[in-house]
């Protein structure tokens, strides 16, 4: 079977299927080679989506992430 490789869609680098960072938004691919790649990637979306909508959705996003981290606070809180 061959491989298939994957090309970076920030800094253009070959890389093998399976490692990287693969983000699938509706039919649209974005295949990212590294973190910092994805990072970069990122933040482009951010700024490409205008102060007024990514604030709504950073605010979303952040609130999302409170939830999953004090949930795993409880759990840790409760082995000890
Ligand atoms: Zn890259």
């Amino acid at each position: 079977m061959p491989k298939t490789r994957n090309k970076c869609n920030v800094c253009g680098k070959i890389y093998p299927e399976g490692q990287g960072i693969t983000l699938v938004v509706s039919d649209e691919v974005v295949t990212l080679h590294s973190r910092r790649c994805a990072v970069k990637f990122l933040k482009a979306i951010i700024d490409g989506l205008g102060p007024d909508v990514s604030r709504e959705v950073v605010k979303k996003v952040k609130k999302e992430f409170e939830e999953i981290v004090s949930k795993q606070a409880l759990k840790t809180s409760k082995k000890i």
